[in-house]
């Protein structure tokens, strides 16, 4: 299915990204006492980039001679991969830069990928150093594999990629506020969620999704199923597969819709032909139009937290899509009803540690394998992360690329 591995070539030539303010500010620290001779002795000819700035990584991928590299891998956290995959996506050659491999080391205080490959390597959890030794590992080997990556669609933003995770609620909110405590590293999610549960919020919007099509494949697990089909009125604004929108809606449609007005009959599409690079769309209506009537709309409209997951790991300690690999082309879509009681909750957060809280029973988390969301939150303010980063906030639909990365994994 196009989704096999391939090893790099040898010696291979990485280009080394490292964010020295990541988590407590030590990943160069980590490189010297453990990365440097580890490629060395591995053969890989790396250079190292220390980044200087926010963006720095983003600009450097946007503009390389890729031609000069066999992999592109950072050292840091999360978000600097994060500036990686949208870099490479931003340039006019899109298509043949995403094929570049990408690596990672955990040296930030989010290291989600770093800890979904070392699982996906079948080796049992480790934290800190030795999943940095673990990684390393996995990197010298040089086996490259397909990874999903979701692009994701806000107001008025233009449309960007994920390669993690979508949240919007207690997660979204434990995650920023924490970034205050980042000087003691992965602890800091652990106090922000105490915190948090301290002052726990009901959140609400309203929720829809493409179910993954029954093929055997989708074993959805509701705790209890509460979801509805839209009405098939809707079906009259789906586009057709050969408008001219079609590949473009997602750059250059502003929402102009307000939560009133959500549901009212579609206005005629504010599409251009002007088109931004990365691949196109094929599930997505723009944001201000109806969904189709395959959708599934979630009947609660009160929520604890809407999680979007495409990789196993949220951090270091969560395992919380432990069906999740790198390819499955899955969106695993989790969100938690209000009416939880504090002391559930935490039971549940305690359990994802080791990915137990699917098996928890609960009757307020919900878990469904999607291809496409879209989420409209009705405060006016709040908080929704990308991969860790806060985006803009309001209406924000996403749809899943089966592939469409390669990653240095096991
Ligand atoms: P962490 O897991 O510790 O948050 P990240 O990799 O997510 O680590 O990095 C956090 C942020 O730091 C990213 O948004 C990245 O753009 C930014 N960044 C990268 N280099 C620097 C730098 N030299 N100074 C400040 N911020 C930086
Ligand atoms: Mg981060």
């Amino acid at each position: 299915d196009g989704m096999l591995m391939s090893e790099l070539p040898r010696p291979f030539r990485m280009m080394l990204l490292v964010n020295p303010q990541s988590g407590k500010g030590q990943a160069l620290t980590l490189y010297n006492n453990y990365i440097q001779q580890m490629l060395n002795e591995a053969n890989v000819q790396h250079t190292l980039i220390i980044t200087e700035w926010q963006n720095h990584a983003r600009e450097l991928v946007r503009e390389a001679d890729l031609s000069q590299w066999d992999a592109l891998v950072i050292m840091s956290g999360d978000g600097l991969l994060y500036e990686v995959i949208n870099g490479l996506l931003e340039r006019p050659d899109w298509e043949e830069a995403i094929r570049t491999p990408l690596g990672v080391l955990p040296g930030g205080s989010g290291n989600a990928l770093a800890a979904s490959i070392h699982h996906y390597s079948g080796a049992s959890p480790v934290c800190s150093e030795e999943l940095l030794v673990s990684c390393g590992f996995l990197l010298c080997k040089g086996l490259v594999s397909h990874m999903d990556l979701v692009s994701i669609h806000l107001s008025s933003s233009p449309r960007l990629f994920s390669f993690l995770s979508l949240a919007w609620g207690f997660i979204a909110d434990v995650d920023i506020e924490s970034e205050k405590y980042r000087h003691i590293g992965a602890v800091r999610f652990t106090i922000g969620t105490l915190v948090r549960l301290a002052s726990l919020r009901i959140y609400k919007g309203r929720l829809a999704y493409l179910p993954v099509a029954e093929d055997g494949n989708n074993r959805t697990i509701h705790c209890n199923n509460q979801a509805s089909s839209v009405s098939p009125a809707s079906l009259l604004c789906r586009p057709s597969s050969n408008s001219p929108c079609q590949n473009t809606f997602y750059n250059s449609c502003h929402s102009n819709n307000s939560l009133t007005s959500r549901r009212s009959e579609s206005t005629s599409s504010k599409c251009t032909t002007n088109a931004l690079p990365g691949p196109p769309d094929s599930l997505l209506p723009p944001l201000d139009q109806a969904l189709p009537s395959d959708w599934v709309v979630v009947q609660e409209e009160d929520f604890v937290l809407m999680l979007a997951m495409y990789q196993s790991h949220l951090a270091e300690d969560l395992l919380m899509a432990p069906d999740a690999t790198l390819n499955d082309g899955f969106i695993h879509l989790f969100y938690i009803r209000a009416g939880i009681s504090r002391i559930a909750l935490l039971r549940l957060l305690l359990a994802m540690e080791k990915g137990a809280h699917l098996a928890a029973n609960c009757q307020h988390l919900v878990h469904t394998k999607v291809r496409a969301l879209r989420l409209e939150p009705f405060s006016p303010k709040g908080i929704i992360t990308v991969d860790g980063e806060v985006v803009e906030y309001g209406p924000v639909q996403a749809e899943v690329h089966r592939g469409l990365a390669r990653l240095i994994s096991g």
